[in-house]
């Protein structure tokens, strides 16, 4: 661990400062976090301002780590529920021995499709999390698989994966360098950018418009972003994709499509210029509610400057959101700022995973489908607000899910149709949750399996080093040791996977990473004179994700090649950075030899396909008058993870619906009255907050709240923030068709007063 006494202080129990990654969100701030080893508290948190990506900035999420690590309803040991309901806790060798008895039972009598397993959005932020799913998955052997994604960036990943043969690749807005910044469907102000993650987002949108360039902001709603932005237009929700194609459009109408040198490896160019041909943004207006002017000049515009057209949460989780993903690359491709300076570019993370020659799955879809429903799969997903018909005796019968992990996530809340997956929940014949706390969804858990927090294991920035806008790594320490009947969440992770496969799971860390060095060492490979055999015995950590992240590491763009380089980067030398490693800028022209496949497929027929049920929709779409819903991110929020925290949760109701003033004077409101929110699956009852800030016809709601049920250790979020659940309204049926991503902007509501 590396750590530095203040000013003044050498005794070892003295307080003293830790240097770490905030783990919170995305950007991944580096945090002075002064603690008193001996009491095992955190004295203070502030920004780092040797961080070089971060510089000392920090938001008020940065406590969470230490409310959370402070939290006393913090679950720290296995619990067990009793026949009467009540919970004990349990040693952890009989809690994982029980949990994979009673999934293998399952397995075994029923087949492995009879056990299901959902994957929260806390995943992304924990190494462990991430690399040690693999074994659990692969012992349990189910098609059943849910994620958060598919109400998230789902979209974006199939876009990628059909266009560039890469599902993570993510092209990054390159804010240091561009003139002419558009965001659709994202509020960086307060997310800190999403798939475009930097600290102090704000000082760099700020910098684009000091050095004379332009910031656009396309939303439903005139965001925090829009606020410092140097234009706002306001569009109806789940219309991205028509206005998108008007776009493309123009830019060939106008003669102003200037791939330059994507050229030389895209394919279908011609095509997308046919498919947009229809899209005049005067055919698109009333969908939209963009004049056609308005699009003209915005297109004329950006193809002046040095522009990078940026999309994000609001245009995945809508009707069309993988038309919409899509059709983002298209606009950035036709006007050559895709892998060009000032537009998108790569990230070059040192793990390596955008290195040429690294291994990548082909896009597959269809090879099953759910049991309910008949929903196709697609890449391995299947959408998760289905969770609770495949659950339910009456709609899956005999093939129903029976045996149920939840890791690390509440889908009660955070999923469509809360309720009916809540009471779906309680049909199953086993339920495990890995989970620090008893929340609405692990309370229907027959065991919780609770891991360390980050105050307690060491981290890597392991997937946001892949969507940051400079090229860093970072290793965070763990700041106080976890007491000895702890677990970390990929021991957790490999341990029950090893028990369902009856193996010791030290065994299977082996065999994980012996199989990962057989690819990235030897003949063919970045370190062709190293073979896997040597490089084990090189290795630092004896098992763990640290000693995976370590292998990928030596041989990444910055690795020392096992020794070959004697500069390169190893384990050592980046826990040895305790400020973080700045990797520099993005690079361009990364392209193409960056693609796992030979060329661009800028119109794949996947993703075009869905064209013909976006044409359908135009006219009843200009038809529709009624309000739609979308969400709104809060600087102090993060899904539901965060309300149990003092720090967090204290202040106003911040579950407001915020309406605009033609629609609250049609029905009679004002701000701080109670409403009653209704769509097709469910109703829920809010303060309303009146704003011009909300287009005419859409109402907002913040998403994660609905902390009112009992049989939770929830007592802060309860008592502060319980808010309504907006996922209550989700329509679990309305999907963005190609992805299985739901639509969570733009669902169809009702308004009334109490
Ligand atoms: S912006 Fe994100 S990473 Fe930075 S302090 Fe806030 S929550 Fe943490």
């Amino acid at each position: 661990m590396t750590e530095r006494a203040p000013t003044g202080s050498s005794a070892a129990s003295a307080p003293r400062i830790v240097h770490r990654a905030c783990p919170t969100c995305e950007a991944s701030c580096g945090l002075d976090v002064e603690i008193d080893p001996k009491a095992r508290r955190v004295l203070r948190i502030e920004g780092d301002r040797e961080d070089q990506r971060s510089q000392g900035y920090l938001c008020p999420k940065a406590y969470a780590m230490k409310e959370i690590y402070e939290d006393p309803e913090r679950l720290k040991r296995p619990l067990r529920k009793r026949p009467d309901g009540s919970w004990e806790e349990l040693d952890w060798d009989t809690a994982l021995d029980y949990a994979a008895g009673r999934l293998k039972a399952i397995k075994e009598k029923h087949g492995a499709n009879a056990n299901g397993f959902y994957i929260g959005n806390p995943t992304g932020h924990n190494v462990g999390g991430q690399l040690y799913l693999p074994p659990l998955l692969n012992a349990l052997g189910t098609q059943r698989s849910f994620s958060a994604g598919t109400m998230d960036q789902f979209p974006q990943n199939v876009a990628l994966h059909t266009m560039l043969g890469e599902p993570w690749m993510f092209p990054i807005p390159d804010l240091e360098r561009t003139e002419f910044f558009v965001c659709m469907g994202g509020n960086p102000l307060v997310s800190q950018g999403s798939l475009m993650s930097g600290p102090n987002i704000k000082k760099r949108l700020r910098a684009i418009v000091d050095r004379g360039g332009r910031v656009v902001t396309i939303d439903p709603r005139r965001t925090e972003t829009a606020e410092i932005a140097t234009d706002h237009v306001f569009i109806k929700p789940g219309s991205d994709a028509y206005f998108l194609l008007s776009v493309c459009q123009i830019l060939f109408a106008e003669g102003l499509v200037r791939p330059g040198r994507l050229a030389d490896f895209t394919d279908g160019i011609d095509r997308v210029r046919d498919l947009a041909a229809r899209y005049s943004p005067e055919r698109v207006a009333d969908a939209t509610g963009i004049a056609p002017e308005t699009t003209r000049r915005l297109v004329r515009d950006f193809c002046a400057a040095k522009g990078a057209w940026y999309g994000r949460i609001g245009l995945c989780t809508q009707e069309f959101g993988t038309l919409a993903s899509w059709l983002v690359y298209v606009v950035n491709v036709l006007t050559g700022r895709l892998d060009a300076e000032g537009g998108m570019l790569f990230p070059r993370p040192a793990t390596g995973r955008s290195e040429p020659g690294r291994p990548v799955e082909p896009f597959v879809y269809g090879r099953y489908k759910t049991v309910a429903r008949g929903i196709p799969e697609v890449s391995g997903q299947i959408p998760c607000g289905l969770m609770a018909e495949e659950m339910e005796e009456a709609s899956a019968g005999e093939q129903r899910m029976r045996g149920f992990i939840t890791v690390m996530g509440n889908p009660v809340l955070s999923a469509p149709n809360g309720e009916r997956l809540a009471a779906a929940m309680d049909e199953l014949e086993f339920m495990v949750s890995l989970d620090i706390y008893l929340n609405e969804t692990t309370r229907h858990a027959d065991l919780i399996l609770p891991s360390t927090v980050q105050m307690e294991h060491e981290n890597y920035d392991f997937l946001f080093e892949t969507t940051s806008v400079r090229n860093f790594a970072r290793w965070s320490p763990a700041v106080f040791q976890p007491e000895a009947d702890q677990r970390d969440h990929w021991r957790i992770l490999i341990e029950l996977g090893a028990r369902i496969a009856g193996a010791p799971w030290e065994v299977v860390d082996d065999l994980m990473i012996k199989g990962l060095l057989a690819m990235v060492v030897g003949p063919g490979t970045r370190c062709p004179n190293v073979t896997p055999e040597e490089a084990f015995e090189k290795l630092e950590d004896r098992h763990g994700p640290m000693r995976m992240i370590g292998a990928l590491i030596r041989v990444g763009p910055y690795g020392d090649h096992f020794d070959e380089k004697s500069d390169g980067l190893n384990l050592r030398r980046l826990r040895e950075a305790e400020h973080g490693l700045d990797l520099g800028p993005l690079d361009a022209n990364r392209l193409p030899a960056a693609l796992p496949i030979p060329r661009i497929q800028l119109a794949p027929d996947y993703v075009v396909a869905d064209l013909d049920r976006l044409e359908r929709a135009l006219g009843e779409r200009s038809r529709k008058n009624g309000l739609v819903l979308v969400g709104r991110r809060q600087i102090r929020n993060m899904n539901s993870w965060l309300h149990n925290l003092p720090a967090l949760a204290k202040g106003p109701n911040r579950c407001t619906l915020i309406l605009n003033p033609e629609d609250a004077k049609a029905r009679g409101l004002e701000s701080g009255k109670l409403v009653r929110v209704r769509s097709r699956v469910g109703e829920i009852e809010v303060e309303c907050v009146v704003s011009d800030e909300m287009m005419p016809g859409v109402v907002s709601l913040p998403h994660g709240y609905g902390h009112t049920l009992s049989g939770t250790r929830l007592s802060v979020a309860k008592k502060k923030q319980p808010g309504a659940c907006a996922n209550y309204l989700t329509d679990e049926l309305a999907l963005d068709v190609p992805s299985g991503t739901h639509v969570a902007n733009g669902i169809p509501v009702e308004v009334r007063a109490l």
